[in-house]
Formats: C-alpha cells, sequence, structure tokens
C-alpha cells in the first residue's frame, strides 16, 4: 500500500518549488505564488484519473470525513450506518458530527453488505459510511440499490482503496460523496492530507468552504470574501499538496506493482483448499494493497498468523486481535469516552455501544488476517512467503 515507498527526487523537486517560487497557503496571495498552485493542480489530476466532477483536498482523511458528512447535511440526531471492520475515524467523524454511529453487518467482502445495512435502518437512518477496506469494496451494486431505496445518502471511505475501481467505476465515486487519505501510509502520500470527491456541486461548495471557516473562496481579497456557511480549518498546506503532486504520477505504477506482487502470492496459494480468499466483486478493479486470506476457524487464523510472525514474515495483521480496526477490542468507543461532554451525550435513547452485537462480522474476522503487500518486494521477498506459506498449508 504505502506510496512512500517509491519517494525519491520527484516529491523532493515539488515541495522545493512550492519554498522557492510558491507559498504555503493554498489559497490567495496571487501577487507572490509565481502561479504555483500544487493544491489546485492535484486536485484537477485526481478529478481527471477518477473521472469525478469535484475532489477538494484537506488536511487528512479524517477531516475529509468530517467535511463530507457537514457537506452532505449529515449532523445532529442522525444515524449513521457504519462498520465494525473499520478505522477508528469512522466512527470519530460521526460522533464528532454530532450524529449516532450504528453498527451494521460485513460480509466476507471484509466491507458492509446490502443485507447488514437494511437490517440497520431505522427512521432516523440518514446514511452509510461504507468503508472500502483493505484496498476494496464490497458489492456495490447492492448496497447502492439499498440506499436508493431508503434513501440514504451513501458515503464512501475510499481511504484504503485509492485507485480502485468496480465495474470500471472508481471507489469514492459511487456514491454522493467521497473520501481519500493521503496520509503517510496509504497508497498516495502527501504526508499528511485527504480528499473529499463528489459529482454534487452542493456538496462541493459546502466542503470546500466548510473546510476554510466558509469562505466563498470568490476572488481574490480573502478580507472582501462572504461566509455563507460556518465552518473550521481543515486546510492541506501547499508543501503538502505538492508532495501529493509527485505521487499521483506515480499512481499507476503503484496500482501495478502491487498487483502484480499480489498475484504472485495469490496464484501459489490456490492449491491450498484449507484457504478461502476475501471475496473481490470486481477482481480487475482492486487496488491489491493488502491479500485477505479467510481461514476455516478462529484457532487456525491464529496459528498461521503465529506461523508466520516465526518464519519472520513482517506486516501480518490479525485485525480481531489487535487494536487496529475492529470496534471490538476499542473501550474508548464503546464507552463513548472525549475529553469532554459530546453530543451524542445529549441524545437520551441512543444505543448503548458496551451492548452492540455483530456476530456475523466476529466470525468473519475471527478467522481473517491480512498481510500487506509492499512496493520495495524483490523476488527474493516474495520467495519468502511463498515458502512460509508452502511450510504452514502443505
Ligand atoms: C487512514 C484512514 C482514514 C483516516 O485518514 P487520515 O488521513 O489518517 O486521517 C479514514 N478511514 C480509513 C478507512 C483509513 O484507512
Amino acid at each position: 500500500m504505502p506510496g512512500f515507498e517509491l519517494f525519491d527526487e520527484q516529491e523532493r523537486l515539488q515541495v522545493n518549488e512550492v519554498m522557492e517560487k510558491g507559498f504555503t497557503f493554498r489559497y490567495n496571495f496571487d501577487g507572490m505564488r509565481n502561479g504555483v498552485w500544487k493544491s489546485r493542480e492535484l486536485e484537477s489530476m485526481i478529478c481527471d484519473t477518477i473521472k469525478v466532477k469535484h475532489a477538494h483536498l484537506v488536511s487528512s482523511g479524517t477531516t475529509a470525513l468530517s467535511t463530507a458528512f457537514a457537506a452532505a447535511g449529515i449532523g445532529a440526531g442522525d444515524e449513521v450506518i457504519v462498520p465494525p471492520f473499520t478505522f477508528v475515524a469512522s466512527v470519530e467523524a460521526i460522533v464528532l458530527a454530532g450524529a449516532i454511529p450504528i453498527f451494521a453487518e460485513i460480509d466476507e467482502t471484509l466491507c458492509l453488505s446490502a443485507e447488514g445495512i437494511e437490517a440497520a435502518i431505522t427512521p432516523r437512518t440518514r446514511a452509510v459510511n461504507y468503508v472500502h477496506m483493505c484496498g476494496y469494496g464490497g458489492h456495490m451494486d447492492a448496497v447502492r440499490a439499498v440506499c436508493k431505496k431508503h434513501n440514504l445518502v451513501l458515503l464512501e471511505d475510499a481511504c484504503q482503496a485509492t485507485g480502485a475501481t468496480y465495474k470500471g467505476e472508481y471507489l469514492g465515486t459511487l456514491g454522493q460523496v467521497g473520501t481519500f487519505s493521503f496520509d503517510s501510509v496509504k497508497t498516495i502520500s502527501c504526508g499528511e492530507g485527504g480528499a473529499v470527491l463528489t459529482n454534487d456541486t452542493n456538496i462541493y461548495n459546502n466542503a470546500h468552504q466548510y473546510s476554510d471557516h466558509g469562505h466563498d473562496h470568490i476572488g481574490s481579497d480573502r478580507g472582501a470574501e462572504t461566509h455563507p456557511i460556518m465552518g473550521s480549518n481543515y486546510r492541506i498546506s501547499e508543501m503538502n499538496a505538492a508532495v501529493g503532486v509527485a505521487q499521483w504520477k506515480k499512481l499507476d505504477r503503484i496500482l501495478e506493482i502491487q498487483r502484480r506482487n499480489k498475484k504472485a502470492l495469490k496464484d501459489f496459494l490456490k492449491q491450498f483448499s484449507e484457504i478461502k480468499f476475501r471475496d473481490i466483486p470486481d477482481e480487475a478493479g482492486d487496488n491489491a494493497s493488502f491479500l485477505s486470506l479467510i481461514m476455516p476457524s478462529e484457532e487456525r487464523a491464529r496459528d498461521v498468523v503465529k506461523q508466520l510472525g516465526a518464519e519472520g514474515i513482517p506486516a501480518v495483521f490479525y485485525w480481531y486481535g489487535n487494536n487496529w480496526h475492529y470496534f471490538k477490542n476499542w473501550k474508548h468507543i464503546q464507552e463513548m469516552k472525549g475529553p469532554a461532554k459530546l453530543p451524542i451525550e445529549l441524545i437520551a435513547d441512543r444505543p448503548d455501544y458496551t451492548q452492540v452485537k455483530t456476530p456475523k462480522s466476529d466470525d468473519i474476522m475471527s478467522r481473517t488476517f491480512s498481510m500487506l503487500v509492499q512496493l520495495s518486494w524483490t523476488d527474493a521477498d516474495i520467495q519468502k512467503r511463498l515458502d512460509a506459506f508452502a511450510k504452514i498449508f502443505k
């Protein structure tokens, strides 16, 4: 997954151009920036590649989620459906919007299923925070249909799936609004950064205004601008955007390497009947940043992960057991612990998050582990993994 593995002089040249000719602020200062507009440049490259009308850069994937919710009109008291296998930001952004996270079941795509979504809908449901985990999403035709049927906003968190496609359309562009993360370990890295993606000009206008104190961004005099709405500061800096400009030009190369490396592992593993691969509805569109395997039992999954460790294979993740991506292990979220009183505490009939049950997701995730697919692997690195697999699964 990590684009940082391909950092070279291209990223440095881009950053230097900002420091030498441009300016650090993404708006205004037209007279002193010599036509250097890195944020605009990256936004327009993203739009061209993924064929979306608007891309708006922000400071992170997390602030992209907060911006996307606000821009799509999701706020206080709204219920938002979210998977238990995700990143904490998915829940944080909902709670900080004053909305109510509702956990629903995933399937063997490792993402929310249409049935899981439908079972979690109540009269207060307004949106689905659809998280494309570990490089790919789920059965999006069915997901889109259920959202449409119930008039829900489909927000796609494509933070881990930059460049992935479903039947020719890019993940992040299938719903009303989508997000990317460009943090230090994502497919494309800005150091820190994120993007809001949408074909809806109203959502786009809300997004760029909300992420910059409500500024309308009309004209070249910031002091003369009006503020149609209130917002905050989730701006990206030009240095971060500059890193992203160099990285985005490497996206095709990154995807090609990941897909080739993942295929080498997967082709070899197909001979072992014990292994079930994560369901990938449109394999050609897989971002391929992770290989995820589903074992027959929790015990076997734990055992295989342990053996891979003993064989010296790094970056193998048993999500069900670590504190990274699974709700079961997030005590602070089950207890809705903030440093101060949260909006959700004002909602008397809010769910008791210590009692959330997702047995189907538990069953799948207790048997699943993922291996990070790296860009820097040599043939020997791949062979080392195949040898370890052969020893464990023979
Ligand atoms: C990384 C990530 C985020 C948050 O992105 P940041 O840029 O680190 O804030 C959100 N959702 C998912 C699924 C992620 O993997």
